[in-house]
C-alpha cells in the first residue's frame, strides 16, 4: 500500500480523526486523547509535515504499557487499509515496511502513547471494530 504523506497542513482534524478518537475512547475508557490536529513538522526533522498537520493522525495514551499494547495490536488487527502506520513502544506496524510489527527507527520511540495514522480523511471503517462507516 502507498504511504500518503501530509503535503500541506489542513485547518483542523479530519472526520477520520474525530471518529478514531471516539472509537478509542469506547475501547479504552481508562485511556485519554493526546490530540489529532497539530500543524507541525515531523519531530527531529525539518522537512516533512507530521500527519498531525493534516489531521490524519491520533495520539492515544492508555493507562499503562500492557493496555497500550492491547489497544495497538487490536487496532492493527482491524486496521483495514485506512490505517497506514501505528507507532508504539519502540515498534511500528505498517508504513513503508508493511510486514507486521518491526522496530521503529525514528527519533521519538513513542513509549508513552500510541500514534495511529490514516491514509484517508473520511473514515470507511471503525478502527477498533472493522465495522463499515455508513
Ligand atoms: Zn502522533
Amino acid at each position: 500500500m502507498t504511504y500518503v504523506p501530509c503535503n500541506r497542513p489542513a485547518t483542523g482534524p479530519t472526520p477520520w480523526c474525530q471518529l478514531a478518537l471516539a472509537d478509542l475512547a469506547a475501547l479504552d475508557p481508562a485511556g485519554r486523547s493526546l490530540g489529532c490536529y497539530n500543524p507541525r513538522r515531523v519531530r527531529g526533522r525539518s522537512g516533512p509535515w507530521s500527519l498531525h498537520a493534516c489531521g490524519r493522525a491520533v495520539d492515544w495514551r492508555s493507562a499503562d504499557r500492557r493496555r497500550g499494547w492491547e489497544v495497538a495490536r487490536w487496532v492493527a488487527w482491524f486496521g483495514h487499509t485506512d490505517i497506514q502506520l501505528i507507532i508504539f513502544d519502540g515498534q511500528q506496524w505498517g508504513g513503508r515496511f508493511n510486514r507486521g510489527w518491526v522496530p521503529f527507527q525514528g527519533p521519538d520511540p513513542h513509549y508513552d502513547h500510541i500514534h495511529i495514522e490514516s491514509r484517508v480523511a473520511v473514515p470507511t471503517v471503525h478502527i477498533t471494530t472493522g465495522a463499515p462507516v455508513n
